[in-house]
């Protein structure tokens, strides 16, 4: 919290309670939300706030390093706060994106090493059915 501010002062971003309650949401959940629902947690706190400016929050977040986005897929991505290389398993039924957490998992520098790409970023998805899904798929 005190890190986010401190952040986006730096940058030269002004600190409204709008962008400081969309980054909280991210903050308090381990359920990678989208926008949509993201702004759906916030619209009745802030009844004048639009879709556009969750959206245009998170492209600053984003390009500060302060939360990561998640491509689950189809033109869909989803948000966390945990900014740290982590893996992620995806339901194939109902969407729900947990934390995979494998220990390290750290590839960027083998692969730099192996390819001769200035590697930026890695990514690491699993797919299958969660625990609620999976009994209609045995
Ligand atoms: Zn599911
Ligand atoms: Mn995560």
């Amino acid at each position: 919290m005190d890190n986010v501010i401190s952040v986006l002062k730096k940058n030269g971003y002004k600190i409204t309670p709008q962008r400081i309650a969309i980054y909280n949401v991210l903050k308090d959940t381990k359920e990678h939300p989208c926008v949509d629902s993201i702004y759906n947690k916030l619209r009745l706190v802030f009844p004048t706030m639009s879709l556009a400016t969750v959206y245009k929050s998170l492209e600053v977040f984003k390009s500060l390093e302060l939360i990561q986005e998640l491509n689950v897929g189809e033109g869909s991505f989803r948000y966390d706060a945990n900014t740290i290389r982590h893996p992620h398993v995806i339901c194939l039924e109902c969407g729900k994106v947990d934390d995979a957490e494998l220990g390290n998992i750290d590839f960027m520098e083998q692969a730099e090493a192996l390819t001769g790409y200035k590697i930026m970023k890695q990514q690491v998805y699993f797919y299958g059915y969660c625990p609620k899904c999976r009994k209609s798929h045995t």
